[in-house]
């Protein structure tokens, strides 16, 4: 059985004393329920200790961002071996705020994906389309394109034990979320385009949606058959409102 995987995305906010509150609190809850998949994103500089923090829970860790580079002269930057070595286990690839803050191109989507396959954690490929894009009816086409950049260079197998998260850029952040049937529908598609290639892996991948999820929403997305879990930005940042939208997963 597949349980949704629930990822909090911190993206740049908390301290230490958050992550302390925040982690303690959840490991606490969870204690009891030994059936969840949940991973928490901190930034950077918290992975360490978030990963104290878990030790002994089946919660995991989640990276924001990898370099492409593995290693050298690279001021500033973080490598995957690093990452795996602390103890990370997914990593969120081409998120849209990378993609616009940071000019992420193709070329690097590719090749951090490459990384993270190659020292076998887990990618979390983050698609989806603008709204200006939406608007001329591409959001499909986007879809494809994002994700066919990974098929036509690596070839389908990479997507054994990947996540893929529908992020539309324009739901991001926002105080609406796309509607769960129209989520449904995009999932659904992203999991035929993965068939035509591969029947089996279309059915293992997970199929996240992300986009202003809070507790009023979730249950409504999680129900439908092709969503697989969530990625949370904002409604994470609380420790009540996420562990109401984990109740949900008891329910
Ligand atoms: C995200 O950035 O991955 C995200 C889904 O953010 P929010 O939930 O705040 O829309």
């Amino acid at each position: 059985m597949k349980f949704p995987l629930i990822i909090a995305n911190w993206k740049l906010n908390g301290n230490k004393y958050f992550v302390n509150v925040f982690l303690k609190k959840l490991c606490y809850k969870l204690n009891k329920k030994k059936l969840y998949n949940i991973a928490i994103a901190p930034p950077l500089v918290y992975l360490h200790t978030s990963i104290k923090e878990i030790k002994n829970t089946n919660i995991t860790i989640c990276a924001q961002n990898v370099d492409v580079n593995l290693s050298g002269a690279f001021t500033g930057d973080v490598s995957i071996s690093m990452l795996k070595d602390i103890g990370v286990k997914y990593v969120l690839i081409g998120h849209s705020e990378r993609r616009i803050y940071h000019n992420e191109t193709d070329f690097e989507i590719l090749k951090k994906f490459i990384n993270v396959k190659k020292n076998n954690l887990i990618p979390i490929l983050c698609i989806g389309e603008t709204l200006e894009e939406k608007k001329k009816n591409k959001t499909k086409e986007i879809c494809f394109n994002q994700i066919n950049l990974i098929i036509k260079n690596l070839g389908i197998k990479v997507f054994k034990n990947c996540v893929i998260a529908y992020e539309p850029v324009w739901a991001i952040g926002n105080k609406v979320s796309a509607n769960f049937k129209d989520v449904q529908k995009i999932h659904k598609f992203i999991r035929s385009t993965i068939s035509l290639y591969d029947k089996k892996i279309s059915k293992q991948i997970i199929i996240q949606y992300g986009g202003s999820v809070n507790y009023k929403n979730a249950k409504e997305l999680l129900m439908q058959q092709d969503i697989d879990g969530l990625l949370i930005g904002n409604s994470s940042l609380n420790i009540n409102n996420f562990l109401k939208i984990i109740k949900i997963l008891k329910n």
